[in-house]
């Protein structure tokens, strides 16, 4: 295996690239946009792939928003030309998976917000719901429901010990399917502050369940899947972008897609050499081939 280049690239070199490439995936929170922020001058390097040909998607392990909810925010931010067709959310690859791929027969027992329930509703994937307000049963006394077939875990707000108890007893059932939309340990605001993740929550559930999560978002390749069941692509023309080497650079890896890492998000130039660096082949799966500082380098030379 050749290592990876972990090379930073420019102007001619980021040409050189894009010449080769018919698809780009672009990760979303740390690449396009942080948080409510655009990352400037992305959304011109989106319309200009499209003017010049190039298959765009979005690839999210983010499962708090419906793909039309997606639009919205890629409106609002000033992305005018994106398709809800060209959005792949977690949640939206979650429902996916249980209709098309585990054909599950009966309810799943969401823990997640309402991306996902909206997503499974859209798919036809029938859900038993949480009341936020448990307050009712005691913790040690508790109604089930005997229909429940798979647990779905993903960022949830409103995440509690009833949830959890709830969640270990449905997966007591070996026959019962245990999936995570995404295994995200934490995510950055504002301020120096972080969040939890959808990851953090399927941890405490794959303790208490003795059971580990089948995991639909990066660096799992079911999402790419999904992408592919919809359109012809080609992982030698199709181009990864992320901002989070264990997630987006490993999805990439996984997929057989050339993989860059962006500087506008959660990993750095440094933990990208140290992952080269590193005896461990595991990590090497970590190394994307190229580095940029931001996708607004693209810009230069789309415009030229
Ligand atoms: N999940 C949640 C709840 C988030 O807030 C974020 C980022 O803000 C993500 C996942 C990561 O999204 P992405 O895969 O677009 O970086
Ligand atoms: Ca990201």
């Amino acid at each position: 295996v050749s290592s990876r280049g972990c090379l930073k690239i420019r102007g001619a070199q980021i040409r050189d690239l894009l010449d080769s490439k018919h698809n780009v995936l672009f990760d979303c929170d740390g690449v396009i946009w942080n948080g409510e922020t655009v990352v400037t001058g992305a959304p011109e390097v989106v319309t200009l792939l499209k003017q010049q040909g190039k298959r765009v998607f979005f690839v999210t392990n983010n499962c708090t928003r419906p793909r039309e909810n997606y639009v919205q925010k890629f409106c609002r931010l000033g992305f005018t030309d994106v398709a809800e067709e060209e959005i792949f959310s977690s949640a939206y690859c979650s429902a996916a998976y249980l209709r098309d791929v585990a054909k599950v027969q009966g309810k799943v027992y969401v823990i997640g917000c309402q991306g996902v329930l909206k997503e499974l509703q859209d798919a036809g994937v029938p859900v038993v719901e949480e009341d936020n307000d448990s307050s009712s049963f005691s913790i040690y006394d508790f109604p089930l429901d005997p229909d429940v077939r798979a647990v779905l875990v993903g960022y949830d707000e409103n995440f509690n010990f009833m949830k959890l108890a709830k969640a270990c007893c449905y997966l007591r059932n070996s026959e019962c399917l245990f999936l995570a939309t995404d295994p995200d340990p934490w995510h950055p605001l504002r301020g120096g502050r972080i969040t939890p993740g959808s990851g953090s929550l399927t941890a405490a559930l794959e303790t208490a369940s003795n059971r580990k999560a089948t995991v639909i978002g990066k660096p799992s390749r079911f999402m790419y899947e999904c992408i592919a069941s919809q359109f012809d692509l080609d992982p030698a023309r199709s181009l990864m972008i992320g901002d989070r080497l264990e997630t987006d650079i490993l999805f990439g890896i996984n997929c057989g897609l050339a993989t860059m890492l962006t500087l506008t998000g959660v990993s750095t130039f440094e933990e990208a050499q140290q992952y080269k660096d590193s005896d461990s082949p595991e990590k090497k799966d970590f190394v994307p081939d190229y580095v940029v500082e931001s996708i607004a380098d693209f810009l230069q030379v789309l415009e030229e």
